[in-house]
Protein backbone atom coordinates (compact mmCIF):
# COMPACT_ATOMS: atom_id res chain seq x y z
CA UNK A 1 0.00 0.00 0.00
CA UNK A 2 0.99 3.41 -0.34
CA UNK A 3 1.10 5.98 2.88
CA UNK A 4 0.67 9.35 2.70
CA UNK A 5 2.56 11.72 5.99
CA UNK A 6 1.82 15.15 7.10
CA UNK A 7 5.06 16.37 9.41
CA UNK A 8 4.42 19.72 10.84
CA UNK A 9 5.95 21.80 13.48
CA UNK A 10 4.04 20.12 16.14
CA UNK A 11 3.04 16.56 14.75
CA UNK A 12 3.73 14.10 12.83
CA UNK A 13 0.08 12.65 11.41
CA UNK A 14 -0.91 9.78 9.01
CA UNK A 15 -3.59 6.96 8.70
CA UNK A 16 -3.66 3.45 8.12
CA UNK A 17 -6.67 1.60 6.65
CA UNK A 18 -8.91 5.12 7.18
CA UNK A 19 -7.51 5.29 11.28
CA UNK A 20 -5.92 8.75 11.82
CA UNK A 21 -2.43 8.66 14.00
CA UNK A 22 -0.76 11.43 15.30
CA UNK A 23 2.32 11.16 17.02
CA UNK A 24 4.09 14.23 19.13
CA UNK A 25 7.14 15.15 17.07
CA UNK A 26 10.19 15.07 19.26
CA UNK A 27 10.60 11.46 17.47
CA UNK A 28 13.28 10.39 15.25
CA UNK A 29 11.44 11.37 12.04
CA UNK A 30 13.18 8.46 9.82
CA UNK A 31 13.42 5.66 12.24
CA UNK A 32 9.77 5.82 12.89
CA UNK A 33 8.56 6.20 9.11
CA UNK A 34 11.12 3.47 8.63
CA UNK A 35 9.47 1.37 10.69
CA UNK A 36 5.83 1.81 9.41
CA UNK A 37 7.15 1.14 5.90
CA UNK A 38 8.65 -2.03 7.28
CA UNK A 39 5.00 -3.01 9.26
CA UNK A 40 2.51 -2.56 6.87
CA UNK A 41 4.69 -3.20 3.68
CA UNK A 42 4.26 0.45 2.33
CA UNK A 43 5.11 0.77 -1.38
CA UNK A 44 5.28 5.04 -1.78
CA UNK A 45 4.66 7.04 0.55
CA UNK A 46 4.02 10.85 -0.15
CA UNK A 47 5.10 13.41 2.17
CA UNK A 48 3.70 16.55 3.47
CA UNK A 49 6.63 18.76 5.22
CA UNK A 50 6.56 22.04 6.78
CA UNK A 51 9.40 23.46 5.32
CA UNK A 52 11.33 24.38 2.53
CA UNK A 53 11.30 21.60 -0.43
CA UNK A 54 12.62 21.00 -3.87
CA UNK A 55 13.25 17.55 -6.26
CA UNK A 56 12.80 15.48 -3.17
CA UNK A 57 14.99 17.38 -1.10
CA UNK A 58 14.41 19.25 2.20
CA UNK A 59 15.92 22.74 1.80
CA UNK A 60 15.39 24.41 4.91
CA UNK A 61 12.62 23.82 7.95
CA UNK A 62 12.76 26.71 10.34
CA UNK A 63 9.93 24.98 12.55
CA UNK A 64 10.02 21.01 11.72
CA UNK A 65 12.95 18.95 12.63
CA UNK A 66 14.87 17.87 8.94
CA UNK A 67 15.67 14.32 7.86
CA UNK A 68 17.02 12.94 4.71
CA UNK A 69 13.53 11.17 2.65
CA UNK A 70 16.05 8.93 0.37
CA UNK A 71 16.93 7.11 3.34
CA UNK A 72 13.83 5.40 3.43
CA UNK A 73 15.32 3.31 0.14
CA UNK A 74 11.07 3.92 -1.39
CA UNK A 75 9.62 5.70 -3.89
CA UNK A 76 8.65 9.05 -2.29
CA UNK A 77 6.81 12.45 -3.10
CA UNK A 78 7.67 15.38 -1.15
CA UNK A 79 5.91 18.90 -0.96
CA UNK A 80 5.33 21.84 1.15
CA UNK A 81 2.85 21.59 3.85
CA UNK A 82 1.23 24.20 2.62
CA UNK A 83 1.15 23.58 -1.32
CA UNK A 84 -0.43 20.14 -0.10
CA UNK A 85 -3.16 21.83 1.98
CA UNK A 86 -3.69 24.53 -0.49
CA UNK A 87 -4.30 22.05 -3.23
CA UNK A 88 -6.53 20.04 -0.26
CA UNK A 89 -8.58 22.88 -0.26
CA UNK A 90 -9.20 23.13 -3.82
CA UNK A 91 -10.37 20.33 -4.06
CA UNK A 92 -12.45 20.75 -1.21
CA UNK A 93 -13.87 24.40 -2.49
CA UNK A 94 -13.76 23.36 -5.97
CA UNK A 95 -12.00 26.38 -6.69
CA UNK A 96 -9.35 26.49 -9.39
CA UNK A 97 -8.03 29.57 -8.02
CA UNK A 98 -7.33 29.96 -4.36
CA UNK A 99 -4.47 30.85 -1.57
CA UNK A 100 -4.67 29.14 1.26
CA UNK A 101 -3.40 31.26 4.60
CA UNK A 102 -2.29 28.96 7.23
CA UNK A 103 -1.46 30.04 11.07
CA UNK A 104 0.00 27.64 13.09
CA UNK A 105 3.10 26.74 14.47
CA UNK A 106 4.52 29.02 11.32
CA UNK A 107 2.89 31.47 9.09
CA UNK A 108 2.60 30.30 5.45
CA UNK A 109 0.51 30.21 2.39
CA UNK A 110 0.03 28.11 -1.14
CA UNK A 111 -1.24 29.56 -4.08
CA UNK A 112 -3.63 27.34 -6.53
CA UNK A 113 -3.68 28.98 -9.99
CA UNK A 114 -5.77 27.60 -12.57
CA UNK A 115 -5.82 24.02 -10.39
CA UNK A 116 -2.03 23.78 -10.22
CA UNK A 117 0.31 24.57 -7.41
CA UNK A 118 2.35 27.92 -8.11
CA UNK A 119 5.93 26.47 -6.79
CA UNK A 120 8.02 29.28 -8.14
CA UNK A 121 12.15 28.28 -9.56
CA UNK A 122 12.73 26.39 -6.53
CA UNK A 123 9.63 25.53 -5.15
CA UNK A 124 9.46 28.39 -2.86
CA UNK A 125 6.82 30.77 -3.81
CA UNK A 126 4.37 31.78 -1.25
CA UNK A 127 6.54 31.97 1.78
CA UNK A 128 4.20 34.51 2.81
CA UNK A 129 5.31 33.97 6.70
CA UNK A 130 9.58 35.22 5.96
CA UNK A 131 8.44 38.73 4.09
CA UNK A 132 9.62 41.52 6.16
CA UNK A 133 7.14 43.09 8.52
CA UNK A 134 8.30 44.85 11.61
CA UNK A 135 11.48 44.13 13.58
CA UNK A 136 11.17 41.83 16.71
CA UNK A 137 13.14 41.70 19.83
CA UNK A 138 13.75 37.90 18.53
CA UNK A 139 14.87 35.79 16.10
CA UNK A 140 12.87 33.86 13.21
CA UNK A 141 13.13 30.22 12.22
CA UNK A 142 14.89 31.62 8.95
CA UNK A 143 17.31 33.54 11.40
CA UNK A 144 15.83 37.20 10.31
CA UNK A 145 14.46 39.61 12.77
CA UNK A 146 11.56 40.79 10.67
CA UNK A 147 9.34 38.43 9.70
CA UNK A 148 5.88 38.68 9.55
CA UNK A 149 5.46 35.13 11.27
CA UNK A 150 6.99 36.85 14.43
CA UNK A 151 3.96 38.45 15.08
CA UNK A 152 1.09 35.93 13.39
CA UNK A 153 2.11 32.75 14.35
CA UNK A 154 1.68 30.08 17.06
CA UNK A 155 5.62 30.35 17.51
CA UNK A 156 5.55 34.19 17.27
CA UNK A 157 2.86 34.36 20.03
CA UNK A 158 4.79 32.18 22.36
CA UNK A 159 7.79 34.32 21.71
CA UNK A 160 6.43 37.15 22.56
CA UNK A 161 4.77 35.93 25.35
CA UNK A 162 8.46 34.51 26.78
CA UNK A 163 9.76 37.89 26.52
CA UNK A 164 6.75 40.00 27.86
CA UNK A 165 5.61 37.38 30.73
CA UNK A 166 2.59 36.34 29.46
CA UNK A 167 0.31 33.23 28.63
CA UNK A 168 0.86 32.38 25.32
CA UNK A 169 -2.29 32.71 23.80
CA UNK A 170 -4.63 35.28 22.05
CA UNK A 171 -6.54 35.69 25.35
CA UNK A 172 -3.65 36.66 26.94
CA UNK A 173 -3.68 39.53 29.78
CA UNK A 174 -0.90 41.61 27.61
CA UNK A 175 -3.43 43.12 24.77
CA UNK A 176 -0.56 43.93 23.20
CA UNK A 177 -0.02 40.53 21.57
CA UNK A 178 -3.21 39.78 20.29
CA UNK A 179 -3.65 43.27 18.91
CA UNK A 180 -0.31 42.75 16.84
CA UNK A 181 -1.19 39.27 15.84
CA UNK A 182 -4.15 40.38 14.63
CA UNK A 183 -2.79 43.29 12.15
CA UNK A 184 0.36 40.84 11.05
CA UNK A 185 -2.74 38.42 10.40
CA UNK A 186 -4.80 41.12 8.11
CA UNK A 187 -1.51 42.49 6.58
CA UNK A 188 -0.91 39.09 5.25
CA UNK A 189 -4.20 38.47 4.38
CA UNK A 190 -4.36 41.38 2.00
CA UNK A 191 -1.17 40.54 0.36
CA UNK A 192 -1.80 37.63 -0.51
CA UNK A 193 -4.96 38.66 -2.13
CA UNK A 194 -3.37 41.72 -3.76
CA UNK A 195 -0.70 39.43 -5.26
CA UNK A 196 -2.59 36.17 -6.46
CA UNK A 197 -5.46 37.26 -6.95
CA UNK A 198 -7.21 34.53 -5.86
CA UNK A 199 -11.51 33.65 -6.16
CA UNK A 200 -10.90 32.90 -2.56
CA UNK A 201 -8.58 32.89 0.45
CA UNK A 202 -8.85 30.16 3.20
CA UNK A 203 -7.74 30.99 6.45
CA UNK A 204 -7.09 27.66 8.42
CA UNK A 205 -4.12 26.61 10.84
CA UNK A 206 -4.13 25.72 14.60
CA UNK A 207 -4.20 29.78 15.67
CA UNK A 208 -7.13 29.95 13.60
CA UNK A 209 -8.89 27.05 13.72
CA UNK A 210 -8.59 27.77 18.01
CA UNK A 211 -9.88 31.30 17.48
CA UNK A 212 -12.70 31.22 14.49
CA UNK A 213 -13.17 34.91 15.54
CA UNK A 214 -10.53 35.91 13.55
CA UNK A 215 -12.39 35.21 10.13
CA UNK A 216 -15.10 37.62 10.97
CA UNK A 217 -12.06 39.99 11.75
CA UNK A 218 -10.36 39.38 8.64
CA UNK A 219 -13.79 39.79 6.52
CA UNK A 220 -14.81 42.67 8.37
CA UNK A 221 -11.21 44.22 8.36
CA UNK A 222 -9.92 43.73 4.83
CA UNK A 223 -11.54 46.79 3.31
CA UNK A 224 -9.19 48.33 5.81
CA UNK A 225 -5.84 46.84 4.37
CA UNK A 226 -6.17 45.61 0.64
CA UNK A 227 -7.42 47.37 -2.35
CA UNK A 228 -11.21 46.60 -3.16
CA UNK A 229 -10.38 45.11 -6.25
CA UNK A 230 -8.57 42.77 -4.84
CA UNK A 231 -10.62 41.48 -1.97
CA UNK A 232 -12.47 38.18 -2.72
CA UNK A 233 -14.77 35.75 -0.76
CA UNK A 234 -12.93 34.79 2.79
CA UNK A 235 -13.76 31.42 4.40
CA UNK A 236 -12.64 29.19 7.34
CA UNK A 237 -10.98 26.25 5.98
CA UNK A 238 -13.67 23.40 6.76
CA UNK A 239 -11.45 20.00 6.39
CA UNK A 240 -8.91 18.71 9.13
CA UNK A 241 -5.60 17.61 8.22
CA UNK A 242 -5.36 19.62 4.87
CA UNK A 243 -2.36 18.89 4.42
CA UNK A 244 -2.09 15.23 4.75
CA UNK A 245 -5.44 15.28 2.65
CA UNK A 246 -3.01 16.75 0.03
CA UNK A 247 -0.14 14.76 0.30
CA UNK A 248 -2.94 11.78 -0.34
CA UNK A 249 -3.91 13.82 -3.32
CA UNK A 250 -0.09 13.92 -4.65
CA UNK A 251 0.30 9.77 -4.78
CA UNK A 252 -3.15 9.40 -6.33
CA UNK A 253 -1.83 12.62 -9.10
CA UNK A 254 1.52 11.25 -9.81
CA UNK A 255 1.98 7.94 -11.04
ZN1 LIG B 1 11.48 34.13 8.95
Amino acid sequence: MNLAVDIGGTYLRYDIYGIKKIEIKNIDIEEFLRKLIKKYNIKKIAISFAGQVNNGEILSSPNAKKFNPKNLGIPYILENDLNCAALAESNYFKSKFLVALYSGTGLGSGIIENGKIVRGYKNLAGEIGHIPYKKAPFKCGCGKDNCIELFASGNGIKKWANFLSCEDNLKTTCKEIKKNYEKALLTAAATVLTLFNSEMLVLGGGVIKNNPYLVDLVKKEIKNYAPSFSISKIVLSEIEDASLIGAKLLLKEKK
